[in-house]
């Protein structure tokens, strides 16, 4: 408080969790509509999710600044965040409505919960039978009062789930969300050890793959593209759990947020290579 850093380096990047998401989704080779607002500065944005092949014909440009973090990182790596929500807490629902009605029933949802009305945007899907796959990122005070049981899928880390069921061990943490949503399927992600698959009765795990890590920012949503689209290619529920922990492997071996994330062909050149 009260003193002036100078500071040796800046960097301008883009996300946040939507952002990476949709990128990661579109890598992974899916057909990826991104739905949200852009401030007056934030062609920077729509012009990394063009980069990655996602559609931005329904973003929408509001008369504000956009919503913006700022990362501190200090000489011994720690650091202090600031966020600024901006354009990510103006949703209103005329527009969801609006977006919701590009989708056909089955397409698939994918939120975080880095915006408001998001139980609103799980409720107005379900109801038109548009699939649900939530993180709830960062993990709000009034997260057990959404409508979690109409997703169809929840990926969650160690925090999160810990954060939502009270519980520290995954088997507790994974049989909280099996006792409440016994139709939701829940990927829990467990940084290097690996994750765990949930769901129709069955109980899942993958080791992660040994790789030397420079940067894990983006894991958890290159895991979510890659699994999604695994999952929604046909592959089976074990192989897309391998296909997700493979793409995250190689998103913490590069670093950066949406850039580290996998091309598809990257990803399957890289199991090709390892016998894991
Ligand atoms: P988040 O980014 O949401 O916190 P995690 O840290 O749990 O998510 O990472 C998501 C996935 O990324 C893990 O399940 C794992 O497959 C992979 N991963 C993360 N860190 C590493 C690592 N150091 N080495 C290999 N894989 C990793």
């Amino acid at each position: 408080p009260g003193e002036t850093l100078r500071v040796n380096s800046r960097d301008i990047v883009c996300g946040g969790k939507g952002l990476n998401q949709a990128v990661a989704l579109a890598k992974a080779g899916l057909d990826v509509i991104a739905a949200g607002y852009t401030g007056a500065d934030g062609a920077i944005l729509s012009q990394a999710l063009a980069n990655a092949g996602v559609n931005t014909d329904a973003l929408k440009t509001l008369d504000q600044p956009n919503g913006h973090t700022v990362i501190q990182v200090d000489a011994t790596g720690n650091n202090n965040i600031l966020y600024y929500p901006s354009t990510n807490e103006m949703f209103i629902r005329e527009d969801i409505d609006r977006w919701l009605a590009l989708l056909q029933k089955d397409d698939v949802l994918v939120l975080q919960n880095e915006t408001n009305l998001v139980p609103y945007m799980i409720e107005s899907a379900y109801a038109r039978g548009i699939r649900v796959s939530f993180n709830p990122s960062p993990v709000s005070g009034d997260i057990n009062d959404y409508p979690l049981a109409e997703c169809r899928w929840i990926m969650i880390n160690e925090t999160e789930g810990e954060r939502i069921s009270g519980f520290r061990d995954p088997q507790d943490i994974l049989d909280f969300f099996a006792l409440r949503y016994p139709k939701t399927d829940v990927l829990l992600t467990l940084g290097e050890t690996g994750a765990w698959f949930s769901g129709h009765h069955e109980r899942l795990f993958q080791k992660a793959f040994s790789v030397i890590a420079v940067d894990t920012t983006a894991a958890g949503d290159t895991f979510t593209g890659c699994f999604l689209q695994a999952v929604l290619t046909g592959a089976s529920t074990e192989n897309a759990l391998r296909k997700a922990c493979a793409a995250a492997a190689l998103a913490v071996t590069r670093p950066g947020a949406a850039p580290s994330i996998p091309f598809a062909r990257e990803v399957n050149d890289f199991l090709h290579g390892t016998s894991l």
